[in-house]
Order: C-alpha cells, then structure tokens, then sequence
C-alpha cells in the first residue's frame, strides 16, 4: 500500500510525517505537518500569536491522517517540533 502523500494548503509543500513527542498531548501521534519556513500561514502566525498571546509563538499547518482533521500546530521557534519528523 503506498502511502497517501499530503500538500499544504497555504502554500503547496509536501507536508512531513510526523510524530508527536510522547510527553506531549498528542502522546506520539501520527500527523503530517508544514515544516516550510516559508509558509504563509506559518509567518503569519508569529505577528498574530503575539498579538492576542504575547509569548513568541506561532504555528505550522498540520493534519491528522487517520481522521482528516485540520490543526495548528504551535512552535516556539524555527526547529521546534522539527525531531518529530519521520520521513
Ligand atoms: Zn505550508
């Protein structure tokens, strides 16, 4: 069986497999994630979380494969989340 293949919404980049952290509420959950650094929803999101939350954060786009449901992701930086990344 081939594995589906995801594109992010925002800006068309193969989305990455990844794993949640198991320390994590997602407790190593399987999603597929936007890691582009240029991704539109991703850098608006750091002028929009300081907005409303004030700590620097923002978030990347990010779909769970089993359901099809649709979240952000929140990040502290760049890397953050990126050792999830399983393929
Ligand atoms: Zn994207």
């Amino acid at each position: 069986m081939s594995e589906q293949e995801y594109f992010c919404p925002h800006c068309g980049t193969k989305m990455n497999k990844w794993q949640a952290p198991l320390d994590s509420d997602w407790c190593g959950e399987i999603k597929f994630v936007c890691f582009s650094d240029e991704c539109p929803y991703y850098q608006r999101g750091w002028a929009f979380m300081e907005e409303k939350y004030g700590p620097k954060v923002s978030y990347r786009h990010s779909i769970n494969p089993q359901s099809g449901h649709e979240a952000p992701l929140l990040v502290a930086s760049a890397d953050h989340m990126r050792p999830g990344i399983i393929d």
